[in-house]
Order: C-alpha cells, then sequence, then structure tokens
C-alpha cells in the first residue's frame, strides 16, 4: 500500500490539473492521494471525480498558510468540513491576501526595472483561487527574466529581495483548532524544512498537540536522514502520527516526483481515524 499524503495542483501552484494530478498518482503506482493545494479546496470535486474512476482513494485536504510568531508554518488540513464558516471565514481572509499581493509585487518588480504585468501572472496562475509566488516565477521565467522558479525565488522573491512582499497569514495557535473544530485532521508540513528548524523545537510541538495538533511530516524532501530520525523520536514521545509526502508541484519543483516519500499504513489508518468526517469515496 502506497500512500502519498501531500501534493499541488493548479488550484494552487501546482503544474497538473486536478485530475491529472490524480491520473499521474494512479498510473505512479499510489493506492492513496491526498491533494493539499494552498489555502484552496477548490480542486477536490475534480480530483474526486478522476479518483472514482481510475480506482485509487483521494484524501481531501489543503495546506494552509500559517504564521507563528514571525515565521510562516505550513499546516496540514485533512479530511475538513469544507462548509464549516469558520474555517471558511479565516480561508477567504487568506486568499483576499494572497490576491492584494500579486498586484503589489508586480508594482515593487516595475520599481525595480522589470516589465511585468498583472497580466503576465494572471496567465500563468489562470483559475487558481491561490495566486502567488510560483505564478510571478513563472511569468518572470517566460518574460526571459530568470531561467525557472528556483531562480526568481533565489534572486527577487525572498524576504529581503525586491519583489518581495508580505501577505496575510494566520495564526498557527487559530488554525490547528480551527481545523480540528472542522473536523479535520491537523499537521505541520516539513516543520524543519528551510532553515524552520528553530522555530518548532520539541517543546513547541508538544505545546501545539495540547491545541489540537494531530501528526508531523516526517519523510519530506526538505529534511535531512538526522533530521527525520530525530523529528520521528519526538513524534513517538508526543504520541503524533507521522507522516512522508512528495510534496508535488508538477513540473514546478524538481526532486518531488509523486511517491517519492510515502505514509506508513499504520499512521494513515490513525490519522483517518481521528478525522470527523467519514472519508468518502
Ligand atoms: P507563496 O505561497 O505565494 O508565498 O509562495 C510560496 C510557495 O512557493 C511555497 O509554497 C512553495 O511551493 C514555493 N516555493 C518556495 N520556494 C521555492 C523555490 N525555491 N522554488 C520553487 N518553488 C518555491
Ligand atoms: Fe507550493
Ligand atoms: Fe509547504
Ligand atoms: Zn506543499
Amino acid at each position: 500500500m502506497r500512500i502519498d499524503l501531500h501534493t499541488h495542483s493548479s488550484a494552487s501552484d501546482g503544474t497538473d490539473t486536478p485530475g491529472d494530478l490524480v491520473r499521474e498518482a494512479a498510473a505512479a503506482g499510489l493506492d492513496v492521494v491526498a491533494l493539499t493545494d494552498h489555502d484552496a479546496m477548490s480542486g477536490w470535486a475534480e480530483a474526486r471525480e478522476v479518483a472514482d474512476e481510475v480506482g485509487i482513494t483521494l484524501v481531501p485536504g489543503l495546506e494552509i498558510s500559517t504564521r507563528f510568531g514571525h515565521r510562516g508554518v505550513h499546516l496540514l488540513g485533512y479530511l475538513p468540513d469544507p462548509t464549516d464558516p469558520s474555517l471558511a471565514l479565516e480561508l477567504d481572509r487568506i486568499l483576499e491576501g494572497r490576491t492584494a499581493r500579486t498586484p503589489a509585487i508586480v508594482a515593487a518588480l516595475r520599481a525595480h526595472g522589470i516589465d511585468i504585468t498583472e497580466d503576465d501572472v494572471r496567465r500563468e496562475s489562470g483559475g487558481s483561487v491561490a495566486a502567488g509566488r510560483p505564478h510571478v516565477a513563472d511569468a518572470l521565467a517566460r518574460l526571459g527574466v530568470v531561467r525557472d522558479r528556483t531562480e526568481a525565488f533565489a534572486t527577487l522573491l525572498s524576504p529581503g529581495q525586491p519583489g518581495y512582499v508580505n501577505r496575510y497569514a494566520s495564526a498557527l495557535e487559530v488554525m490547528i483548532p480551527l481545523v480540528a473544530a472542522a473536523g479535520g485532521v491537523a499537521v505541520v508540513a516539513h516543520p524543519w524544512g528551510r532553515g524552520s528548524r528553530s522555530v518548532l523545537s520539541a517543546d513547541t510541538l508538544a505545546t501545539l498537540k495540547d491545541l489540537g495538533l494531530a501528526g508531523i511530516e516526517v519523510d519530506h524532501q526538505d529534511h535531512s536522514e538526522a533530521d527525520r530520525a530525530e523529528l520521528r523520536g519526538i513524534a513517538g514521545e508526543l504520541d503524533l502520527v507521522v507522516t512522508g509526502s512528495s510534496d508535488h508541484h508538477g513540473l514546478g519543483k524538481v526532486d518531488h516526483d509523486l511517491g517519492v516519500n510515502t505514509t506508513d499504513p499504520e499512521q494513515y489508518e490513525r490519522l483517518l481515524s481521528l478525522a470527523g468526517n467519514p472519508l468518502r469515496g
């Protein structure tokens, strides 16, 4: 049984449509795939339809932009009730922050002498409600300003660089209970990825568990073998669910092929047992 619990489609910053993503997951030999677009559940319906067609189990989820102190933390929420009003309201706020940020990034880049327009970005984000820096990066690549997303993030779009603009994110301590109250299972995505090790210590994770945190993503490409071993130990001590995933973005991220990391079936069963909503389909 092969289980990949973190992937992105064109509903956020992945390059495959939700349907194509699910088709590729089945073709890659996965039995279970979670669709976890940034701040958006808009890919679920299409993904579910194709999952039924190709005979793979779809776990509907999302990866929510939160902040903990001054640092960004990504929170995976599995199987929340999409109609939960409190969760929907907070997600709307995040998406509004994304929508307002794109023109601000474009203006900052133009002030820096780069001839990019909002239309250029819109062409890349297409139907996504969760427009973001990856779409600006794609526009910059198409204009020949950078080679690819990696170079755009390395030179223009990260904090301290000419095209960086902050946006709204919910407090992690607010979002964890919100996801749990909506019947969802809250799992911190890549907790020690990209230099964030000091942000989420074992003590902090213990505190977050008291707020309703169910698990941590351990097997992720942003974690070294040593990080994974240590995080597994912390999860054991705190009785947190351990997940593994690809964080696939289609062509948007290299070394993140579907199934490159997977979740142990026992851990997956535990995760399902913690959801307030029965898994459908
Ligand atoms: P945003 O949510 O708009 O602030 O953009 C952050 C997203 O950009 C993350 O969720 C990643 O998927 C993506 N990202 C961050 N750094 C890179 C990078 N170096 N190369 C490609 N994608 C990146
Ligand atoms: Fe992303
Ligand atoms: Fe993430
Ligand atoms: Zn992700």
